[in-house]
């Protein structure tokens, strides 16, 4: 029976899709009944740091050194102007298409679980929260959908309830170290200590910048007895 409905199911996608063809994010190409947001072309065009097959991120774990302990720095993929990593961050933090998220935590944990067997190293995977006017006005978390993709191919779980955002923005200009320090200190704090304490949490984020905000939240984990804290984006700078 369950059999019958989902020939059903697939039947109707496929005449869906006659009518309502659904076009690659990244090519506009019409996919295929078997490929979900992104065709398979354009997936095996990403960009992508090969962490998972030993390559070096060059810009990861400097941006963390001397500053605060993390594990390990990984990204999916490389971030450049206009190209296909910056139209999926789009996508996903703009367009409303939060399935790209999880579609892309999917795809990358499924390579981090075969390839360097991450899953062994972490208890908890945690998305950086936003603050909540901002939840408010895009009507979701961003971070938490790849959070979830992540979750799901690592099979590791998730929560959305560890961290809270307290401050909308972080602003860095003109501080020293110690005085930018004292500035995103307080932005985050962890909701649910018992949620984080002695876990090895992974943190995950859209996309790897200056590393301001994953610093903070690593900050606030560590400071609730988080065992230790290793950092998963999407995407980072080259
Ligand atoms: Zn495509």
């Amino acid at each position: 029976m369950k059999i019958i409905g989902k020939l059903i199911v697939d039947g109707f996608q496929e005449l869906l899709n006659l009518f309502y063809p659904n076009p690659c994010l990244l090519c506009q190409n019409t996919l295929q009944s078997q490929e979900e947001l992104v065709c398979t072309a354009c997936r095996f065009q990403l960009p992508e740091t090969g962490q998972h097959r030993g390559e070096a991120l060059v810009s990861g774990q400097a941006k963390f050194a001397g500053k605060i302990p993390v594990e390990f720095v990984y990204a999916y993929l490389y971030f450049t102007k206009k190209g296909k990593t910056q139209k999926l961050i789009h996508a996903l933090k703009y367009r409303d298409c939060k399935e790209v998220g999880s579609l892309l935590g999917r795809w990358y944990g499924f390579q981090l679980k075969n390839d360097i067997r991450l899953h062994e190293q972490i208890d908890l995977i945690v998305g950086v929260p936003l603050h909540s006017a901002k939840l408010r006005q895009r009507g979701y978390n961003q971070s938490d959908w790849f959070a979830q993709g992540l979750s799901e191919s690592l099979e590791i779980p998730w929560s959305d309830q560890a961290l809270v955002r307290n401050q909308y923005t972080i602003s860095q200009t003109g501080k020293d170290r110690i005085g930018r320090w004292q500035n995103v200190s307080h932005v985050f704090s962890v909701k649910n200590p018992d949620l984080v304490a002695n876990k090895r949490i992974l943190l995950v984020d859209d996309v790897l910048t200056t590393g301001a905000t994953l610093e903070a939240c690593t900050a606030a984990l560590l400071a609730a007895n988080s065992r230790s804290v290793g950092i998963i984006t999407v995407a980072a700078t080259r």
